[in-house]
């Protein structure tokens, strides 16, 4: 019996040259369905046509929720600071020049699957590297900060990027009536409204940790980190005018530019660098370093080299490679850690929990999810168990029949928390400046970005109602009273109206 590969290769296609049924049947005749004489109806003899349309009838998987449209590749990183030993055991550092391939998914986050690549909406950037000692996600986003720093927030946050429950249609009214309600989210609608809220393709942008996650090195200490994935491109960014345009072009124009590129051997580059701080320092630091809607100002934490990423060949199949990608932020490998980030310890549990509804509970052997290193897990059966599923080895842990053992070299980092007490502490109590990191963004821009920062802003709040308005130009205002003052005039209002009856005093 030939052995079953879980490459693929033994899938559909590979055969030699001539066609056969799912069952391996050798096919006389795919042209004509089997009927009771020419002009007669179907019979049920007919296994080839109730095969090939029951299983058109199954072709599609629920799309993801967030981040349905995507486009990916494979690539490789290599290191080149010799220092990383420093922070981490983790292997893909240990040496310069040393290579570890990967896997990586761009995507917009609201629209679903045939939606346009050019919306403006936040880029996923979500990296798997197949390191020696597993595999290690890196699921970020084209943005440093996020929307909400709360996952309790992130569903009604999300249903406000997609459709009205009852037109079905995408709301301004929603959107902005979320946002001025959760002022948390203005740095992130500020960079959503710059002129990166819409990317000329996916190779003109950076990619964010965004979350602060850890690294651990051989002395047991560990340090804090934000991830950063700057391109060797160049950012690139449409004008709101071309990417609506585009909308109307090219729905695709980010996949085909990514693939178009890597397929020319024009192979896309990021430099990995690191923003590093101290378990000590964490603890002092004036800004929350666990809080997702805030950066870590290059100015105390600058950003130290790690390596070059480059992607450099196309997916063979794009369902079984990009769509049954499946990344999740748990995924680390020794030498690395998470954080107190209250939104990534809710991603930990959730992004496992939307593969398995996604694509089984066997999803992670899945070809394009499994480790490329050697693994020995005693999980066993489900859905669609691929391979031999564990052949006749033992399916229980400990075992005396020389099954794998646990290794205590790899046990977690003890974790100690101060005495606490457990509750729904109100985060807007301890930290209610949504505006500092925000207002620093809008001053950093050159005049001619704010112009369009108010006019991208316009397009969309000059459409909700006055109200709504008022609460969110007032934070506006909170940011820079120009901030405010140019989305105002940008929809027709008037600042002094509007400042005046909120009372607003510039922060
Ligand atoms: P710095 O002047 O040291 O850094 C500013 C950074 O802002 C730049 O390095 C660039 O990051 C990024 N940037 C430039 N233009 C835009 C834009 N239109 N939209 C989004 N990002 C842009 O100052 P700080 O570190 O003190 O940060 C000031 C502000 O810059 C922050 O409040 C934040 O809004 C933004 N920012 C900060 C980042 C950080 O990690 N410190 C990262 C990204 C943005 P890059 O090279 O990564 O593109």
């Amino acid at each position: 019996m030939a052995e079953i590969k879980q490459d693929g290769s033994n899938g559909p296609a590979h055969g030699d040259g001539f066609m056969t049924s799912d069952a391996g049947r050798p096919v006389g005749d795919n042209q004509n369905s089997m009927t009771v004489g020419p002009r007669g109806p179907i019979v049920g003899d007919d296994f080839l046509l109730f095969e090939k349309m029951a299983h058109f009838n199954r072709e599609r998987i629920p799309e993801r929720v967030v981040h349905a449209k995507g486009s990916g590749a494979f690539g490789t990183f290599t290191c080149t600071n010799p220092a990383m030993g420093k922070y981490t055991t983790a292997k893909l550092f240990e040496a310069v020049g040393k290579k570890t391939p990967l896997l990586i998914r761009f995507s917009t986050v609201g629209g679903e699957k045939g939606s346009a690549d050019t919306e403006r909406d936040p880029r996923g950037f979500s990296i798997k590297f197949y390191t020696e000692e597993g595999n290690w996600d890196m699921v970020g986003n084209n943005t440093p900060v996020f929307f909400v720093r709360d996952p309790l927030k992130f569903g009604d946050f999300i249903h406000t990027q997609k459709r009205d429950p009852q037109t079905n249609l995408k709301s301004p009214t929603m959107m902005w009536d979320f946002w001025s309600l959760s002022p948390e989210s203005l740095h992130q609608v500020t960079i959503l409204m710059s002129d990166r809220g819409t990317p000329k393709g996916y190779r003109f942008m950076n990619g964010y940790s965004s979350h602060t996650f850890s690294l651990i090195n051989d002395k047991n200490e560990l340090f804090y980190v934000k991830w950063h994935f700057k391109t060797k491109q160049g950012i690139k960014n449409f004008m709101a005018e071309e990417a609506d345009q585009m909308r109307a072009t090219d729905m695709d124009y980010s996949q085909r530019d990514l693939f178009g590129s890597i397929d020319k051997g024009e192979f896309p580059k990021w430099s990995v660098k690191v923003q590093v701080m101290t378990e000590a320092e964490s603890k002092t630091y004036h800004i929350n370093p666990f809080d997702l809607t805030k950066v870590w100002p290059h100015a105390d934490y600058p950003l130290i080299d790690v390596g070059e990423m480059e992607l450099n060949r196309n997916p063979k199949n794009y369902f079984a490679e990009i769509e049954q990608a499946a990344f999740e932020p748990r995924n680390v490998v020794p030498g690395m850690g998470f954080s107190p980030d209250k939104m990534l310890q809710a991603r930990l549990i959730s992004y496992p929990d939307a593969h398995r509804y996604r694509l089984g509970g066997n999803y992670q052997s899945l070809p394009v999810n499994a480790p490329q290193c050697p693994y020995a897990t005693y999980n066993r059966d489900g859905t669609m168990a691929l391979g031999d599923n564990g052949g006749s080895s033992p399916n229980y842990e400990p075992n005396s029949f020389g099954g794998p053992k646990q290794n205590p070299r790899y046990t977690e980092r003890k974790v100690t928390l101060d005495s606490a007490t457990v509750g729904r502490w109100d985060h807007r109590e301890h930290d209610g400046d949504y505006y500092t990191q925000a207002g620093n963004l809008f001053r950093m821009m050159k005049p001619d970005e704010q112009q369009r920062l108010f006019s991208n802003i316009s397009g969309s709040l000059s459409q909700v109602e006055k109200r709504i308005q008022d609460l969110q130009v007032g934070h506006f205002y909170k940011c820079d009273p120009q901030y405010g003052e140019g989305v105002a005039k940008a929809i027709g209002r008037d600042i002094k109206e509007i400042v005046a009856e909120k009372e607003l005093v510039p922060a």
